[in-house]
């Protein structure tokens, strides 16, 4: 069975461009790399259910 899932979206805070990861529904935080400079960053659900917080990954 398919687990549900959402389309994360964050900023880099280092080149700022946008990126997109699918996430499991239930999942609130997640690693991802930015696609256009590759830093690693970690994203966490806000309260708007698109647009995820974005930090750089230490
Ligand atoms: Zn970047």
């Amino acid at each position: 069975m398919a687990v549900p899932a959402i389309t994360a979206e964050w900023i880099c805070t280092r080149c700022g461009a946008t990126n997109r990861k699918l996430v499991p529904i239930r999942l609130t935080r997640a690693a991802d790399r930015c696609v256009t400079c590759h830093a690693a960053h970690v994203v966490e659900a806000d309260e708007r259910p698109v647009r995820w917080r974005a930090r750089l990954e230490e």
